[in-house]
């Protein structure tokens, strides 16, 4: 028997595990494990923990609709295998690989345990468009690309030729076998799962996007009260939808290649995350002393007292959502004039997203901090007033999140508020020299 592990794959098809499983012939255990370290500090009532479990229930449902069992366990993921390789003969474990520093050192001990029970390990990478490792090969290069155009440009060509189709093979392929009773009564979930309504299903928010919005895409993804983008990223970053699907279909499609360009940075930012060795230390690599945590309370509270800031970080905390733009600006605004460590204002995203991904977040909040690769260069700090003036003229967004501005005029519903925590022309002054200071 074999035992797949569902993580960042939480959907039925196009899965290279179904495909191996199926190749074998032979019945497999399906299991998804809670694990209380991810769901830490009441993280099932954040966004971020609400949106993963919406998308768990809705992989049991699809499950129970195929006539499967999933099995769902909350345990530390080396206990729960231990147990499972105790109770019953399973020959190979399959699961899909993560490069996250803490899947990495959850993986080394799921490895010694196959080792002492003498289980074989197999392992996939299903989350990215190319194939990381076989991209990098074709790219000839020796070091990693730093800068995204050369990569995209060359990620492009290499997809055109490599491009994997998505695979045949369903779950209703497969032969899934029960777990003992025993074993799920030693792992009792500390909440009940039927609370979270199934998560919407994402193939059809693809095709309304593909129709709706992608012919428009490149005006108004960046006029965030128009919501012109595609709010996928919250099932992409689940494996909900195969990246695959998403790509196969834009293929024949007219106006695709800017979203496909968005797609691009997805997996230059996973590319980072394996190819360069920094990337989840880059706050050690230089002397944060000069930065302080002052302003951090008002910033995700949305009292800062300039209305593009408070009203992006008031949807994030209703929400869950914000606009790419907008998180690009108040990333900005609490690194460079709240000089504020970037880790903080990561930290706070990941409760508060819902479409919250170890590396995407990070790469983003690198960005804004002039860290790392491709990032905004330390001396161009954008002005929160006149990015709100470029993106929503109108002030159409603040109105909706600060009822207190509604009847605001269109040139005062941008400006800073008399209670403004930091003057932007000195505090952006101010972050230039400190900033050239750190990065020296
Ligand atoms: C500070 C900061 C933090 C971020 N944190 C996250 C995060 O935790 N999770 C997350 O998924 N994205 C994150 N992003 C990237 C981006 O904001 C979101 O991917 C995007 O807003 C998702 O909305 P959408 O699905 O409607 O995107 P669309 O515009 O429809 O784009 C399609 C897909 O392309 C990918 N994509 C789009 N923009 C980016 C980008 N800038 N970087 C990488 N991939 C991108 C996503 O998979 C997205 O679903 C962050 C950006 C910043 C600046």
């Amino acid at each position: 028997m074999l035992l797949f592990i569902h993580r960042k794959d939480l959907r039925i098809e196009d899965l290279s595990a179904f495909d191996y499983i199926y190749s074998t012939n032979m019945p497999s255990l399906h299991l998804l494990i809670l694990d209380p370290f991810l769901l830490k500090n009441k993280r099932h009532e954040a966004h971020s923990g609400i949106n993963f479990l919406q998308h768990v229930t809705r992989l049991q449902e699809l499950y129970i609709a195929a006539g499967k069992r999933l099995h769902v366990i909350y345990g530390e993921p080396a206990a729960v295998i231990d147990r499972t390789l105790q109770a019953l003969a399973i020959q190979e474990i399959i699961y899909q690989q993560d490069f996250t520093p803490y899947a990495i050192h959850r993986d080394r001990k799921i490895k010694e345990i196959a080792a002492q029970y003498n289980v074989k390990l197999t392992t996939f990478i299903d989350h990215t468009l190319a194939d990381l490792a076989d991209y990098h090969r074709y790219s000839g290069r020796t070091e990693p690309y730093k800068v995204y155009t050369p990569f995209y440009r060359k990620w492009n060509e290499y997809l055109q030729s490599y491009y994997r189709p998505p695979s045949a093979v369903t779950l209703a392929d497969l032969k899934t076998v029960e777990l003992d009773a025993g074993i799920l009564e030693s792992f009792p979930l500390p909440f009940d799962l039927k609370a979270y309504t199934p998560a919407a299903e994402p193939y059809q928010v693809l095709q309304q996007f593909l129709e709706q919005q992608l012919p428009a895409y490149v005006q108004t993804r960046d006029q965030y009260a128009v919501e012109g983008t595609s709010s996928l990223s919250k099932s992409i970053n689940l494996g909900a939808i195969s990246i695959r699907s998403v790509y196969e279909a834009l293929l024949l499609r007219e106006h695709a290649a800017p979203w496909i360009r968005q797609l691009a940075w997805r997996d230059f930012y996973l590319y980072q995350s394996v190819y360069s060795k920094d990337f989840f230390t880059y706050e050690k690599l230089y002397d944060l002393t000069s930065l302080n945590d002052r302003h951090f309370t008002s910033w995700y509270k949305g009292e800062t007292g300039i209305p593009v800031i408070d009203a992006a970080m008031t949807e994030l905390n209703e929400t869950g959502h914000m606009p790419n733009r907008l998180r690009m600006i108040t990333a900005m605004f609490l690194t460079k004039n709240l000089l504020c460590p970037f880790t903080l204002g990561e930290q706070y995203f990941r409760y508060k997203l819902s479409d919250y991904d170890n590396t995407l977040n990070r790469g983003g909040w690198l960005w804004s901090s002039s860290m790392g690769f491709d990032a905004a260069p330390y001396f161009r700090i954008m002005n929160p007033v006149t990015q709100s003036q470029t993106h929503d003229p109108t002030g159409q967004y603040i109105r909706k999140w600060l009822p207190q501005l509604k009847t605001a005029s269109e040139k005062e519903v941008h400006l800073p508020q008399k209670n403004a925590i930091v003057d932007l022309k000195t505090s952006r002054a101010a972050a230039i020299e400190v900033y050239k200071n750190i990065l020296r």
